[in-house]
């Protein structure tokens, strides 16, 4: 027996953007390619034309470049088996549809959109199925002769499955073990539709035959499509080709009521996209975690972990180890909570481990976007370095490291004034002699001879540090104050000292 290469695929539809749960499904896609030496394949769902949205495609590309999980075949990349948007494999899928008419799988059914309609109204829990076909506008219940008119006439109709009665269906699933389903349960959906184009249930079969696709990941959500599936791999003769299925449990809201969605995000204040996401018909734009200051990193750490673990205390983790440690058995059935503390703690540790360098593009667009040029690339790592343990979100490097770029605007004068007094107007006179006179410019050096200043003159060092404090960065934030007199050097130090003296005494 020949080993099949490993071919898994993300399929998504482009009605919009990407929930943080399509990435988890792209993710664990693309470890388990990636761990057995496979290829990811990413293949556009586009049949549904009515819920086609420009930009979606283009945007779901986006996300996959940010996360860094490219795929190996796509519509842009192309590959063996392109192309890989639905719409342009169209003409691929009738011959599969009516092989199943033949067969006696599927049927034609002529029903206008009015009926259904009406059937829908006038039938409670109405479903095209076993219990209502025989008496509806098909080829299982006109005779043949009528069937072959209407299809001369080139009546609208569409082919539908026929799903056998008081059958079983069952299947292994990778995650959940053994799964079964009753077929009356299950209706006669679509197969292809009356403009000729495949439903989502047709196509996705199809195309994973083709494609030789080995391992279907895929969102819960889609488990009770699963029957309809997997009657098709079986009516189209394929059911040893079939890939094996692994039904990813879902992200739920915080409170572990429901899945999390797009609502959930606005209500609770935070996003639920990958990146932010415009839509034109709208104007609606829905927040990612990409524009809030997420790297890319953590955001893949972080979804990881909801509803996998390695199984130790181990939390953080780098896309390599992930390839390395991903097993199926320790992905959990149950749907895991999304908490965005802990998805803000990803965050910062992330940004604490990763060196300055690499942060460096990032801090210094969110510099810029505030008008701050850091053009000495040096002292921007050194600063970098310095603030990086403070920042959770990326934006945080502004008020982390803004102040070492420029003077402080303002000053947090209600901290100061009240307590001012002259002996302090004296003491910061003096220390801007000391300072003067310090060849080595540490902080250790300036620590020392500002307490000894204090001693000498009697003020307790409490009383003067904030206010040396408020006087470099404005207010009573930042590191420890003498590291950022450190930092700022000799020059800027001083003249920050006296252009805040000449505010306080004012
Ligand atoms: N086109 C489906 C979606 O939009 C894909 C589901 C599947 O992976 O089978 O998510």
């Amino acid at each position: 027996m020949t080993i099949k290469k490993v071919r898994v695929r993300f399929a998504p539809s482009p009605t919009g953007g990407l929930h943080l749960g399509g990435v988890r499904t792209v993710l664990f896609n693309y470890l388990f390619a990636k761990k057995y030496d496979g290829d990811f394949v990413l293949r556009i769902e586009d049949t549904d034309q009515n819920r086609y949205v420009e930009g979606a495609e283009a945007y779901i590309l986006d996300c996959l470049k940010w996360c860094g999980l490219l795929p190996d075949e796509s519509p842009a990349a192309g590959g063996p088996f392109a192309p890989y948007r639905q719409s342009e494999r169209k003409s691929i899928y009738r011959e599969y549809a009516e092989r199943l008419v033949r067969q006696g799988h599927a049927y034609y059914a002529f029903d206008t959109p009015e009926e259904l309609e009406q059937n829908r109204r006038d039938i409670p829990n109405f479903q095209y199925g076993h219990a209502y076909r025989g008496g509806l506008r098909n080829s299982l219940s006109l005779s043949e002769h009528e069937v072959d008119e209407l299809l001369d006439a080139q009546t609208p109709h569409v082919i539908r499955i026929k799903v056998p009665v008081d059958e079983r269906v069952v299947f292994h699933d990778m995650i959940r073990g053994h799964v079964a389903f009753d077929t009356n349960q299950v209706d006669d959906k679509v197969l292809l539709k009356a403009d000729g184009m495949p439903t989502y249930h047709l196509a996705v079969v199809v195309d994973d035959y083709l494609m030789k696709i080995t391992h279907a990941f895929r969102g819960e959500e889609w488990l009770p499509s699963a029957p309809v599936h997997l009657l098709l791999w079986e009516y189209l003769g394929w059911k040893n080709d079939m890939p094996h299925w692994a039904h990813l449990p879902l992200i739920l809201k915080p409170d572990g009521h429901g899945k999390l969605s797009k609502r959930d995000g606005a209500r609770l204040g935070f996003p639920v996209y990958a990146m932010n996401w415009f839509d034109a018909k709208t104007g609606e734009l829905t927040p990612g975690f990409r524009e809030l200051g997420f790297l890319p990193e953590a955001f893949l750490n972080l979804l990881a972990t909801l509803g996998w673990n390695d199984g130790t205390d181990q939390e953080i983790f780098t896309l390599d180890e992930l390839i390395e440690k991903f097993t199926m058995d320790r992905i959990s059935k149950a749907g895991a909570k999304f908490d965005f503390e802990k998805a803000k703690w990803f965050n910062a540790e992330w940004i604490k481990k990763s060196e300055a360098g690499s942060l460096k593009p990032e801090v210094k667009k969110i510099l810029e976007d505030k008008g701050i040029l850091a053009t000495d690339e040096e002292y921007l790592l050194k600063v970098i370095d310095k603030v990086k343990d403070r920042c959770v979100l990326l934006p945080d490097f502004y008020q982390q490291a803004g102040y070492f770029f420029e003077q402080p605007k303002e000053y947090d004068l209600p901290s100061v004034k009240p307590k001012w007094t002259t002996a302090k107007t004296e003491f910061f006179r003096e220390l801007i002699s000391g300072f003067k006179a310090v060849d080595k410019w540490e902080e250790l050096e300036l620590e020392t001879l500002f307490k000894a200043l204090a001693e000498e003159k009697a003020i307790k060092a409490g009383e003067v540090l904030l206010p040396f404090r408020i006087m470099l960065v404005g207010g009573k934030f930042g590191l420890h104050v003498f590291d950022i007199a450190a930092v700022l050097g000799k020059e800027k130090t001083l003249d920050r000292i006296e252009k805040a003296l000449a505010v306080f005494v004012a």
